[in-house]
Formats: C-alpha cells, structure tokens, sequence
C-alpha cells in the first residue's frame, strides 16, 4: 500500500503546502482521503480525477473538504469522464452542504457525479483492494477517522481528533498512524484537537509500529519541535511532507 502526502497544512493552505488531503493506492485501487483546500491540483500529479475510485471525507471543516466542489465541476464540465458517479463517503450532512454550495439546480444532478454515502457510528467498506473501517472521532462535530486494510498492511488516518480511546482502537497494531498534531497545546475549553504528545500516546496505546504527525499547528510549534515533542513518547515518528510518499 502506498500513501502519498497532498498536502497537511492547518487551518489554511501555504504555498507548496495545501490544506489535508492524502492518496492512498494498493493494487489497482487509489482513494483521496480528505479533500483540502489546493489537493485536487496535488492529486493529479499522481492520478487523474476520474480514474479514483472513491473519495473519503473525514469531517466537513473547509480544510478537509472543500475541494470537493471544483472537483464536482471538473467532473461535470470538463474533459474528465466518468463511467459511473464516484463513490463519495463523507459525514452526515455532507450532500445538503454540497447542495448549499453549489445550489439548488446542482441538486438533481450532483447524484450524477457522487455516489454520495454518509457515514454513521462504525461502519466497515470494501472499495476495490482495500477494506475501509471507520468510527467516530473526537473534534467538537459529526467526524471520523480511517482505518485502511491491504491484506495484512494497515495505515490508520485520524482526520481531525483529540486524544480518544476510538483512534487507539482504530490504529490497533496499525503499520503506519498518520495522525494530526494540531492543537500545540490544549484550550481551557476542551481539546478537539491532538497536541504532539496525544499523538505519541495513540500510536503507543495503539501498538502502532510508525507515527507520521501531520496538519501540525505552525503557528505555535515548527514541525522539528512537533517530531521532537512525540519522540519523548514513541519511538518512531515522522513529520508528512507534501509530495512524500509512505510504502506501508
Ligand atoms: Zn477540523
Ligand atoms: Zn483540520
């Protein structure tokens, strides 16, 4: 299974950094996971729009998701063809928040280009060569994180979450955990988000084998700081970097 890095920034995109979005690929089988803001131009360094097979959506925060609605005009007015409408998995209330935006005449047709599938509680999917488990995070709003199986190889997403005993049980013996750091310490008001230490912890509860720390709040650590911080708690943790790309 591979795992390329489109882009990790938080909560808006850089240059050569856009928001959250992540191609996974095993065998004949390539899902975008998280649709951030700049990854649809990331993606087609790797693959054309129409040849994915689904897309996953973890929450329905703009850094996460909204590139879904030029990815809808390309593939609705564009040179793209589609054979049948792209699987589109995503949080409750994603189809009513892709009508809002793109308005009610969109309506009718947006059926046309997603198959859109909204997500509750744990749910486990097979898209092509890849078995998809998701469940409930911990982020203040309806999102998920991702558990994504390859035969024996397992790569865990946590979307955007706090520390929460459902990521250790989706990361459980996860060959890679590519989990969020952005939160650089926790509010007053209750965490929604992991500071570097959170990760560290998960992927140690986890027994996961590989940490990568990605959408790392920049505006208070660097990511040396965030890689040195998890490093105090896990053995093996690694900092994403757009256009990286992870063997797992
Ligand atoms: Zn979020
Ligand atoms: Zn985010």
């Amino acid at each position: 299974m591979k795992l390329t890095i489109l882009g990790t920034a938080t909560p808006y995109p850089r240059p050569d950094n856009p928001c959250s979005g992540y191609l996974v690929q095993h065998g004949d089988t390539s899902i975008w996971m998280d649709a951030g803001t700049g990854t649809l131009a990331e993606l087609q360094r790797h693959i054309p729009l129409d040849r994915l097979d689904a897309i996953w959506i973890s929450h329905a925060h703009a850094d996460h998701s909204a590139d879904l609605l030029t990815a809808y005009y390309a593939l609705r007015f564009s040179d793209l063809k589609l054979t049948r409408p792209l699987p589109l998995i995503g949080p409750p209330g994603l189809a009513d928040r892709l009508v809002g935006f793109l308005g009610h005449r969109a309506a009718a047709v947006i059926p046309e280009v997603f198959e859109v599938s909204e997500m509750r509680g744990w749910q486990e999917r097979d898209i092509g060569d890849l078995t998809l488990s998701w469940g409930p995070m911990n982020h203040g709003m309806p999102a998920f994180g991702l558990r994504v199986q390859a035969g024996a190889r397992t790569l865990t997403y946590s979307g955007d979450s706090a520390y929460c005993e459902g990521l250790v049980e989706l990361a459980e013996g996860a060959d890679l955990l590519l989990c969020e750091a952005g939160a650089s310490e926790h509010p007053p008001a209750g965490a929604v988000h992991c500071t570097p230490e959170d990760a560290a912890r998960i992927a140690r509860e986890a027994g996961a084998k590989r940490l990568v720390l990605t959408h790392i709040d920049l505006t208070h650590s660097d990511a040396p700081d965030a890689r040195t911080r998890a490093l105090a708690g896990f053995a093996s943790v690694e900092c994403a970097l757009p256009g990286q790309s992870f063997t797992i």
